[in-house]
């Protein structure tokens, strides 16, 4: 793979990183023993009443997958950084083959070709 296109890919993932990190941060904390791994902040309302009580489950409900989801693309993320500071960036994890450009401009942190993929 040519170099000015990983290094181009690469300002994408670390946009892309930035970019979830504050996400996240907005509502979750960073699991200061794990890594990698976020809390949805829990809000503890003493005063509400039952009603407010359930909407609040269900918030955190809805926060909790968006959580996961985010984590889980910021996890992608960081591990195609992890490859190109490695030098194995852009290699399909499933057949050794080189991603298509085209799919890595359009998905940075693909793992799979499209071979492989689909
Ligand atoms: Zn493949």
């Amino acid at each position: 793979m040519q170099k000015n296109l990983i290094d181009g890919l690469k300002v994408k993932l670390e946009q892309e990183k930035a970019t979830l990190e504050k996400e996240l941060a907005s509502f979750a904390v960073e699991d200061k023993h794990m890594k990698g791994n976020w809390d949805a902040k829990r809000q503890n309302n003493e005063d509400s009443d039952m009603e407010e009580k359930a909407d609040e489950v269900e918030e955190y409900d809805n926060l909790l997958s968006l959580e996961h989801s985010l984590e889980l693309k910021l996890k992608n993320v960081n591990m195609a950084l992890e490859k190109i500071t490695a030098g194995t960036y852009g290699t399909c994890g499933k057949c050794a083959k080189e991603i298509e450009t085209d799919r890595l401009q359009v998905a940075p942190e693909a793992r799979l070709c499209m071979n492989c993929n689909s």
